[in-house]
């Protein structure tokens, strides 16, 4: 579903953020990407969905090479979900949640009716969250609206950056399980960037465990454990 070969990526020249790399990722797999901050965790998702170019290589989404497929395509096939979700703060959830289907040109009605389903989903009341506004959540629920909104077109793959990362240990956990049962249902690719081993292992099929600029491990968890 989604391939690197041999990707390269040079800011301004100079900082090599990753250095050659090639792995596959299939179809309905969660990956998560684990290792200290400034390792190219988050260079190497971004280059998924072209907020950054690899200076070297190419990613191929379903056999075609993403440098080739217009932006508008590429967030109709991949959804985004960053730590600080980056709510609109003058839209309603509903509205927030109904933000990429609105950009595709649903109808309002129609992209509404997605937004709610979506919310319901991830364990928001529609009703009770729909029309209250992104200060008026908690930051575990907020973090929940960013995944509905990152589901609301359906996409077949999910970019994930550390998105538990900003809530506290106990909701943590919470968020955790739910989007584990989340994943049993609607089954994307997922590729998840965290610093947190613990994380990396409960959710990921396979871990991508990033040494400065390289994946030095590729593997399942009980592997990655159980090395030396
Ligand atoms: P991680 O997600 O693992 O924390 P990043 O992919 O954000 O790592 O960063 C990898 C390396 O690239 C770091 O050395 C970082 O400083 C550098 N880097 C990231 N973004 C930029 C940028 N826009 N310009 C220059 N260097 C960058
Ligand atoms: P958590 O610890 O789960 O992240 P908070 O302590 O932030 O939650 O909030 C607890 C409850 O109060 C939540 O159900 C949230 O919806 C509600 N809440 C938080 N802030 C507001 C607000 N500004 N207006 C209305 N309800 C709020």
């Amino acid at each position: 579903m989604i391939r690197f070969e041999h990707v390269t990526k040079r800011y301004a020249d100079v900082t090599t953020a990753v250095d050659d790399l090639s792995f596959d990722v299939a179809e309905g797999e969660l990956v998560t990407l684990v290792g200290p901050s400034g390792c190219g965790k988050t260079t190497t998702m971004k280059m998924v969905n072209r907020l950054i170019e690899p200076t070297e290589g190419r990613i191929l989404l379903d056999g075609q090479d993403v440098s080739r497929v217009d932006p508008v395509s590429l967030r109709r096939r991949i959804g985004y979900v960053i730590q600080q979700v980056g709510l609109f703060p003058h839209r309603t959830v509903l509205d927030n949640t109904a933000t990429v289907p609105a950009l595709l040109g649903w109808k309002k009605h129609k992209a509404r009716e997605r937004a709610a389903e979506l919310l319901d989903l991830v364990g928001l009341d529609p009703g009770t969250f729909g029309h209250r506004y992104p200060e008026q959540l908690s930051g575990g629920q907020r973090q929940r609206v960013g995944v509905a909104r990152a589901l609301a077109a359906d996409p077949p793959v999910l970019l994930m950056d550390e998105p538990f990362g900003a809530v506290d240990p106990v909701v943590r956990e919470h968020l955790q399980n739910e989007f584990l049962s989340l994943q049993a249902t609607v089954r994307k690719t997922v590729l998840l960037v965290t610093h947190d081993l613990e994380e990396a292992v409960r959710l990921g099929d396979r871990i991508a465990v990033y040494g400065q600029g390289r994946i030095e491990q590729f593997d399942t968890p009980a592997a990655v454990l159980g090395a030396p």
